[in-house]
């Protein structure tokens, strides 16, 4: 299986690293051995001293497609969840600087979190889900997903243009502001519409 990424996807947190705003999706991927397993703490690697957290929706895809139209994507998916996209912020400055790829900073071993998954007829409207994210109890991002420059429907149609989906890729959706760096021994919080999803350790 494959994650594939969205950047740039909230105009706040576009602004917050004083990016532009794309006029299309920005998109990257993440090998599966990115994934944290089940009840396993994120380890702060060596090679960065600031690893950063996004907390992100993310979708599983149920269903094989490629060139998927929009009013189609909805067939593609039934759980959601919520990610934390690590990025090692440091080396994804100076590879930006250099205009190399970002692989090193984005998909490095421990770098892709998923939660639980809730089925998508729990939630009203797919295009209003409200997150957030907890740092030692403290909410330190907020997002919703009517927030989101591309939607969920959007995006899959875009992404399988380039990528054939396949039954367990996951796609994260990208984060709102409020990024900021984890250090030893934090406690990170994820919250689906007040239901918690996740509790991670960072090491
Ligand atoms: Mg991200």
């Amino acid at each position: 299986m494959k994650v594939i990424c969205v950047g740039r996807n909230y105009a706040d947190h576009i602004s917050e690293l004083n990016n532009t705003k794309p006029s299309e999706p920005v998109l990257f991927l993440k090998p599966d051995s990115a994934i944290i397993l089940k009840n396993r703490p994120f380890y702060i690697p060596d090679f960065s001293n600031d690893i950063n957290y996004e907390i992100e929706l993310i979708i599983k895809i149920s269903r094989l497609g490629k060139h998927i139209q929009m009013k189609f994507s909805h067939k593609y998916y039934e759980y959601i969840g919520l990610g934390i996209d690590f990025t090692a912020r440091d080396m994804q400055t100076e590879l930006k600087k250099k205009g190399l790829p970002w692989e090193k900073s984005k998909a490095f071993d421990g770098s892709c979190f998923v939660s639980e998954w809730v089925h998508k007829s729990n939630f009203k409207d797919l295009n209003k889900i409200d997150f957030n994210l907890k740092l030692n109890n403290n909410i330190v991002q907020n997002g919703n997903s009517n927030l989101m420059l591309w939607k969920i429907d959007e995006l899959i149609s875009y992404i399988s243009t380039f990528f054939t989906l396949k039954i367990g890729d996951i796609i994260f959706t990208g984060t709102p502001s409020g990024v900021g760096k984890v250090s030893k021994n934090d406690i990170l919080e994820g919250f689906l519409e007040n239901k918690k999803m996740f509790n991670l350790k960072i090491k």
